[in-house]
């Protein structure tokens, strides 16, 4: 479906910055267990509600300056700049998706999620079910206008079980807990969105990245060597890229290797 790109662009701004304001309450809540909807949005000092139209992303925190409108607590800055991203980011992606909407919801959320994936993964080697599990119903739903519903669920299938296959036999051997369920899930979702073959290729950038980073990291602060390691933020990196490259990717490894 093909949409004015300007439409996309100022619609998907939007939509990030709402997003924005939901992940602010996911990294708060999430690694707290906190539920996520009850209570409503409130001053975390004197429980003061906060009122709708102080809660519009970015604008709200400036209308407040940066004060609790009950008991004039600072608001962190933290929070229209989660939501400024969120708009980045959301623009980001209708700008990649060149005007096809299939294309632009499946890269919004590839990308947007980017930003609970580095604030959770890497302070508590934790995945919320809301993007992991929200990943693999979106890419289902989406199948049906773009890889197909029966590409999509082998997708589902054969990598979050391949990868949690690999994990637990890697885990019998080390004898240490091995990849979080979480990174499975997350996997499994990018299976729905781009199919097994393009989510495979997110899987072996993921690792890449992950080791060029993490052992450089690790040598030069001389850290634990084998402390866990937030695998999230690197296979969520690598998703938007192998969904935009991933068959160039293929194409160019096939011509070297055939
Ligand atoms: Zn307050």
């Amino acid at each position: 479906m093909d949409i004015p790109a300007i439409f996309l662009w100022v619609l998907f701004a939007v939509w990030g910055a709402c997003f924005g304001s939901f992940f602010n309450v996911l990294i708060y809540r999430m690694p707290r267990e906190m539920s996520l909807i009850k209570p409503g949005s409130h001053c975390p000092l004197c429980k003061h509600k906060i009122a709708i139209w102080h809660n519009i992303p970015i604008l709200g925190w400036f209308i407040l300056g940066g004060r609790c409108a009950n008991c004039k607590e600072h608001i962190s800055i933290k929070y229209p700049v989660v939501e400024f991203l969120g708009m980045l980011l959301g623009f980001i992606a209708a700008l990649l998706a060149n005007g096809d909407l299939v294309k632009c919801i499946a890269l919004f959320w590839l990308i947007v999620t980017l930003i609970p994936i580095f604030a959770i993964d890497f302070k508590y080697l934790l995945l919320p079910d809301t993007v992991t599990v929200g990943g693999i119903l979106l890419g289902f739903a989406l199948s049906f206008w773009s890889i197909g519903w029966l590409t999509s669920l082998v997708g589902i299938v054969v990598c979050g079980g391949g990868l949690f296959l690999f994990s637990f036999i890697c885990s019998k051997i080390i004898k240490k807990e091995g990849m979080g369920f979480g990174d499975v899930k997350l996997l499994a979702g990018f299976g729905a969105i781009m199919g097994a073959e393009l989510a495979g290729v997110s899987l072996i950038i993921g690792a890449t990245l992950a080791l060029a980073v993490t052992i450089p990291y690790r040598l030069f602060t001389k850290k634990d060597m084998k402390s866990p390691l937030p695998f999230g933020p690197f296979l969520g990196l690598a998703a938007p890229i192998s969904y935009l490259f991933g068959d160039d990717l293929l194409n160019l490894l096939y011509f070297y290797l055939l």
